[in-house]
């Protein structure tokens, strides 16, 4: 197969997992069976048509609404589908077939999820972190970063975050961070190893500090708000995963 059709490919697939990873995004916060009943409309609950579930291209046919009620439907449901479709095909392209690529996309859903329920639920599900965790290691033990950097990955990962969380809550007497972040950022160290882990870290500290800072400047949020760190974890691991080995040989280097 020419390499541009099997990325082609690649990416029609990555669109259909896109669609089942909305069905997660929508029901896991719910506390809903993410396998049974068949995908409904939220605002009418009838059941959709096998033609209303092709991912990207029904959402564009029905113009983002529900055949029967007319109940507009999330951008959430192209967005992720198109997302998922593009870190399908760059991947193909980029790791070629492979354990390694198996091992990203997964990890990628992963964060896909985990990115969209934490921006709008400010939850980070056990069905994905803890089971994250598990498989991440598994992975390791045949491909990158190695069962070793993993294993410290899952310790350092989620150590660090803890020991923030519990310093916080200790000079607040809030809850600054969720268990749900320690648990993540532990997944995140099992798939991509400590250093990795830290290199992501700092990318979602720094982008989330820019953020906030960005929304008390323009008195949209106080101080106090809490901006969903795990939606930043996504981000700063999915640049970790992709940039953050020579991200990392640059900054050794100016040392
Ligand atoms: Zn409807």
């Amino acid at each position: 197969m020419p390499p541009a059709v099997a990325i082609f490919f690649a990416g029609a697939f990555g669109a259909v997992i896109g669609s089942f990873l909305n069905v997660c995004i929508y029901r896991l916060p719910r506390g809903m069976s993410i396998v049974w009943p068949a995908s409904a409309c939220p605002h009418c609950g009838r059941s959709l048509a096998w033609f209303e579930n092709v991912p990207l291209l029904s959402y564009a046919v029905l113009r983002g609404r529900c055949r029967t009620c007319s109940g507009s439907i999330a951008m959430r449901y192209p967005m992720v589908e198109a997302l998922t479709a593009a870190m399908f095909a760059l991947g193909w392209w980029y790791y070629g077939p492979g354990t390694l690529l198996a091992a990203r996309l997964l990890f990628g859903c992963a964060l896909i999820v985990l990115f969209a329920i934490d921006l709008e639920h400010q939850l980070l599900p056990n069905a994905i972190t803890l089971p994250g965790i598990i498989v991440g290691f598994l992975f390791s033990l045949v491909v990158a970063p190695g069962w070793m950097a993993s294993l410290i990955g899952i310790v350092v990962g989620g150590g660090v975050l803890y020991l923030i969380a519990e310093g916080y809550y200790r000079l607040r007497h809030e809850e600054g961070l969720g268990m749900g972040d320690v648990k993540m950022l532990a997944m995140i160290g099992a798939f991509l190893g400590w250093k990795l882990t830290l290199v992501a870290l700092m990318f979602a500290s720094v982008s989330g500090s820019i953020i906030g800072i960005g929304l008390i400047a323009a008195r949209r949020g106080s101080m106090n708000y809490a901006l969903p760190f795990g939606t930043f974890l996504a981000i700063g691991a999915a640049v970790s995963a992709t940039l953050g080995q020579p991200i990392l040989t640059w900054y050794l280097n100016l040392w």
